[in-house]
């Protein structure tokens, strides 16, 4: 796309980058310290904006890449945000309620000179959640001493949040879906798909899916999954996973699977919705769908992408296909900059004119450049950043290491 070489200098680094330590008070009254990062990539386009996660493998670098990708994906979508992530090394299915809490409001009181509502808005992430919105969004507004709901976006409805949020991720994609089968002239009834992955992301897509239509023959989580030709009941294995955490209890839907066999299965379209690297070069000669819908980041790794594109599949990409959550982050800001709340039919018809716009222009990029999509989102990003860039001028890119610990 004939990238000025500065542009890519300037956006191959972080602007900010915090690294923190959280003293916490354990329950057996023990103190503990955990490490707590937040990066701030590129505020050229508006605010920072990204989730932040806590896992016991969270290390700067993972938190540099996707507060970058963050930055890519504010700029396909054209919403007026830069790319920013943040993350606490901990393991949460080892913490109690009250301990999660004491983490989190440490972390807001430890980060939150550098975040705030018209400059770096975090959200949820891997095992974060919107209690833990709540607690930060209260911590926050207690720190600088007034009501700021638009300082973190994923909270719950009662707190500021917006309807509509959490099926965004998956609502998103499949917009950006209808519309490349109908492009295709392909018919929802006469399409299997597999959903890997049934978490937020993954149980709104097999619901949104089935509704319209789709043949739901695979789904699976981190425990196994469930295959059936014919056809699966989404609401029925949703039933059983919040029973019993996981579907492969739900054996009268299909028959069960490992983990990693769901994604070789025969279908149309696969759907990855679990997390990064899950189609690679172990598994990427087995995969038989045509086309494959990223709502993870991440999921495909450089040599599968490269084999299955060359192989003539489809890839929608994740900072297109999973846009639809930070859009609705967006919209929630929105509701809280103005104290003014929508009904859901105008988030979700907000969200698919954005979604439908963001996709068009991908699809023109890829005409225009004779690409995959993946590139042309890229492109579709780039060109929004690089332009932002030159407007503001070089010194717009200001960088700066905080090594606060
Ligand atoms: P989640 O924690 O709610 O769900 C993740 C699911 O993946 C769980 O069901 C888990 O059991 C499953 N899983 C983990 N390892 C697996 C494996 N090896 N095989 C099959 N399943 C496995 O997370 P989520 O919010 O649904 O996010 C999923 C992905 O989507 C992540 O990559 C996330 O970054 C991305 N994403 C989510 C949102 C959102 O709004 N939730 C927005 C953008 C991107």
């Amino acid at each position: 796309m004939k990238l000025d070489p500065e542009t890519l200098e300037t956006l191959s680094y972080p602007q900010k980058t915090l690294i923190v330590s959280i003293p916490v008070r354990m329950d057996d009254g023990s103190l503990k310290i955990f490490e707590g990062y937040r990066v701030q990539h590129s505020e050229l386009r508006g605010p920072f904006k990204g989730g932040f996660r806590y896992f016991p493998a969270v290390n700067l670098d993972e938190i540099k890449a996707l507060a970058t990708e963050m930055s890519f994906k504010c700029a396909v979508a054209g919403i007026p945000y830069g790319g920013g992530k943040g993350g606490v090394c901990c393991n949460t299915k080892e913490m109690s309620d009250g301990e999660l809490e004491r983490l989190t409001r440490k972390y807001v009181q430890a980060i939150y000179q550098i975040i705030g509502p018209e400059h770096d808005i975090p959200a949820p992430d891997m095992y974060t959640n919107a209690q833990m919105m709540a607690w930060f969004m209260d911590e926050y507004s207690r720190l600088v001493n007034k009501y700021q709901p638009g300082v973190v976006t994923g909270k719950p409805i009662e707190v500021g949040g917006s309807l509509g949020r959490d099926a965004a991720t998956a609502q998103g994609g499949a917009y950006v879906l209808m519309e490349y089968m109908e492009r295709k002239k392909l018919k929802p009834g006469k399409t299997k798909v597999i959903i890997q992955g049934y978490g937020n992301a993954g149980s709104h897509a097999a619901e949104i899916l089935h509704n319209l239509g789709f043949i739901i023959v695979g789904v699976s989580d981190s425990q196994g999954g469930l295959y059936n030709p014919k056809g699966m009941d989404p609401i029925c294995i949703q039933k059983s996973k919040k029973k019993d955490g996981t579907v492969i209890k739900c054996s009268q839907e299909g028959e069960p699977v490992k983990p990693h066999e769901i994604l070789e299965k025969p279908c149309d379209i696969l759907v990855l919705a679990a997390m990064e690297n899950q189609v690679n070069e172990k598994n990427m000669k087995n995969i038989k769908a045509k086309l494959i819908l990223e709502l993870a980041n991440g999921p495909i790794n450089n040599e599968a992408d490269e084999y299955l594109s060359k192989k003539g599949v489809d890839i929608i990409p994740d900072i297109l296909a999973n846009a639809g959550g930070v859009t609705v982050s967006y919209f929630e800001w929105l509701q809280n900059q103005q104290a003014y709340y929508w009904p859901l039919e105008e988030v979700n018809v907000k969200l698919k004119r954005i979604m439908l716009e963001s996709f068009n222009r991908i699809l023109k990029f890829k005409h225009d450049y004779k690409c995959t999509m993946r590139e042309a989102a890229y492109i579709s990003a780039f060109d929004r950043m690089e332009k932002a860039l030159k407007l503001r001028g070089s010194g717009a890119h200001l960088r700066c290491k905080v090594y606060q610990k």
